[in-house]
């Protein structure tokens, strides 16, 4: 690691210690020709979500286009954008874990999800884009799942 102070290339590690809550190591190191002290850190390079659409092509994860998608399924609802950027962070996340190729039916799915927790109207609506997509098919067995949710609770036999 070249010094910052006088640009030699030699230093040995004084101190290594996790950092940011174990996602990056902290490391003090001495420059060698100047006595000088500098830190740097370590982290795991970020690992790029490809979205892998019907066809086959491949494209970078979106957050934008995902958030612009939920926004526009609850445009006029009673949400914040708070809650937005929290609906768009858990779906990021949640694609994340299954990565790094997720499949832009999976992403639909996660929205979808999301959708469903904060508003019925605006899933809805998603929905309804969302079969033009996947197929009738697909769409009826998303609405089925919300309508028997929906369902009085029956009464549990004693
Ligand atoms: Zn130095």
């Amino acid at each position: 690691m070249r010094c910052p102070w006088c640009d030699a290339d030699d230093d040995r590690v004084v101190d290594s210690r996790p950092a940011d809550s174990g996602s990056a190591i902290r490391r003090r190191r001495e420059c060698a020709s100047c006595a000088r002290r500098f830190t740097t850190y370590e982290r795991i390079e970020e690992v790029g979500l490809v979205v892998v659409k019907r066809g086959g092509v491949r494209e970078p994860f979106d957050r934008d286009k995902v958030e612009a998608g939920i926004r526009k399924a609850l445009a006029g609802r009673p949400v914040s954008n708070h809650q937005i950027d929290q609906m768009v962070d858990r779906i990021e996340l949640r694609l994340r874990r299954k990565g790094p190729d997720v499949t832009s039916r999976q992403v639909g799915a996660e929205e979808l999800a999301a959708l469903q927790k904060v508003d019925e109207v605006a899933y809805v609506r998603f929905a309804s884009v969302y079969k033009d997509f996947q197929g009738i098919t697909d769409f009826e067995r998303e609405l089925g799942m919300l309508l028997e949710k929906k369902e009085p609770a029956k009464r549990r036999p004693k």
